[in-house]
């Protein structure tokens, strides 16, 4: 029973929520069933901190609001409005601030943290009638490729267990991926959506930067970070996205422009004369040659529907690892500097020494050691006599990579690749080199620095090398800044062509 609750979409638990066909707080039972069955620290580890109480509470509230709305007889089309994600199970990202639930970042620093306010997009969601079920695994303050940056427990991705569901919003990607809830919240920053939904077989979207408020996402790097959701389909991704994306006063970065809807009524249709640029640098050594196969395949069947392929080349591509990893760390050392044991989270010895030395010891405990690197890599980055030679060259490169962009668009309507150069990898595999993690987010880097729209639907599974089981493959679609609904619309099409992943 509560397996078919979790098979239906967002959109399609919303109506029967709406009608009074099934209630909220039905759904919210089956969401905490399914992860009391499926999971916990040593299974799949998706959450820090269900909050089973406060998803009830939140569903029975729900429920008596449509009751109420009912029985004034509001239209259909105001309840559709209002409550677009009536009913809807959402687990977020433990880096987003949740009133009253622990938010932890999965650092020791926050291990016991709990945020007097909710992020905005986490009140936009109970506006809309969404039941939050819990706060999820992640990499330590969203650094890292695979959740094991976790400070408690790694994620494992729910297609094979032995491997990494991504990062470093894992945690979301595996809740949805394995039907414990209907959508979740991550925070795409170099990848952190697209890659985990890539590595899960679902939809993660990146919106433009700008678009979606922060107020309440712990920051990392901030020229940089973008409020994402992870959905089972196209429709649900935009469903959710437009549910948070629009003006927030709080957050001096979201921009004042009205959120417009995508129009799905043409289905596989909207493929029909798109130009898909395919940039040469993104198949590039590295990759491995099944996820390859299954990307151009997938790009095949689209020009057979109608799509127009373009052959492209954005040279300054390669340079978004490096250029990334200058700026994104030289932000998290500025961002950082605040939990040093006075105003936030964890505080050691308060009682003896100097405020340095409280500042060392609290610092040295609670921090991690990937977090550590990059703290140690910003400052060195933005210290006098190195700032032009890092940070500011690091910000030329951006715009080079932007103007790759530019270019393309002239000529193309979206850009498609994949979303990581490998399917799921081994647990532990890359934990020891940095660099190997690194290089992992080299597809999706380019669009972040560029604060582009971004979306990784599947393309369907491979089975490479060592692995046994059959893993999903992402494709990457971005598209130009702030026009979502175009991309959604395409990738919709895209999703109709090449169909929806379900994790055995
Ligand atoms: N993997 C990248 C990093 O470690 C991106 C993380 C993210 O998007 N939050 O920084």
């Amino acid at each position: 029973m509560s397996d078919d609750v979790m098979s239906l979409s967002a959109s399609e638990i919303a109506a029967d929520v709406r009608s009074g066909k099934r209630s909220a707080l039905s759904v919210a039972r089956a969401s905490l069933a399914a992860i009391a069955a499926k999971d916990g620290p040593g299974a799949l580890g998706a959450f820090l901190t269900v909050d089973a109480e406060g998803a009830l509470a939140a569903a029975r509230t729900v429920d008596d609001a449509l009751a109420a709305e009912r029985a004034k007889g509001t239209s259909e089309a105001t309840l559709a409005e209002r409550f677009a994600l009536a009913g809807v199970s959402v687990a977020v990202k433990d880096a987003f601030t949740t009133r009253g639930l622990r938010t932890t970042c999965a650092s020791k620093m926050l291990e016991a943290y709990v945020p007097p306010y909710d992020a905005h997009v986490v009140g936009r969601l109970r506006e809309r009638g969404a039941v939050i079920v819990g706060k999820t695994n992640m990499d330590e303050f969203a650094m890292g490729s695979s959740t094991e940056n976790s400070a408690f427990y790694p994620a494992k991705n729910p297609w094979d267990t032995t491997r990494t569901p991504g990062g470093s919003s894992g945690g979301s990607a595996v809740a949805v991926s394995a039907r414990l809830s209907h959508l979740s919240l991550g925070s795409d920053t170099g990848g952190s959506v697209r890659q985990p939904a890539a590595l899960t077989g679902i939809v993660g979207f990146k919106p433009s930067y700008g678009r979606v408020s922060r107020y309440g996402l712990i920051a990392f790097a901030s020229s940089l970070d973008t409020v994402s959701p992870f959905a089972a389909n196209v429709r649900d991704a935009e469903l959710i996205h437009s549910a948070i994306a629009g003006h927030d006063p709080h957050d001096a970065t979201c921009v004042d422009r009205p959120v417009d809807r995508a129009d799905f009524s043409r289905g596989a249709k909207a493929i029909e004369g798109v130009r898909i640029g395919v940039p040469k640098e993104y198949f590039a050594e590295g990759m491995d040659p099944a996820v390859g196969a299954s990307i151009r395949e997938a790009l095949a069947k689209l020009e057979r529907a109608g799509a127009k392929l373009v052959e492209l080349s954005m040279p300054h591509t390669s340079y978004g690892i490096a250029a990334y990893y200058v700026l994104a760390p030289a932000e998290c050392s500025s961002n950082l500097a605040r939990f040093d044991g006075v105003r936030y989270g964890l505080r050691k010895g308060a009682d003896k020494g100097s405020i340095d030395e409280l500042y060392g010891r609290t610092r040295e405990a609670g921090f991690g050691p990937e977090v550590k690197r990059r703290i140690l890599l910003g400052t060195f980055a933005l210290s006098e006599g190195y700032y032009d030679a890092f940070y500011g060259k690091a910000q030329k490169v951006r715009t080079l990579i932007r103007q790759d962009f530019d270019r393309a668009f002239e000529h193309v309507d979206v850009i498609a690749t994949p979303t990581s150069p490998v399917p799921a990898w081994k647990l532990g595999e890359r934990t020891s080199d940095p660099l190997a993690m690194y290089l992992a987010d080299v597809c999706t880097l380019p669009a972040s620095l560029a604060g582009l729209p971004a979306l990784s639907l599947p393309t369907g599974t491979v089975r490479s090398g060592d692995a046994g089981s059959a893993l999903p493959v992402g494709l990457q679609l971005v598209g130009r800044a702030f026009e979502e609904p175009a991309l959604f619309e395409t990738a919709y099409a895209v999703e109709s062509l090449l169909g929806t992943l379900r994790c055995p």
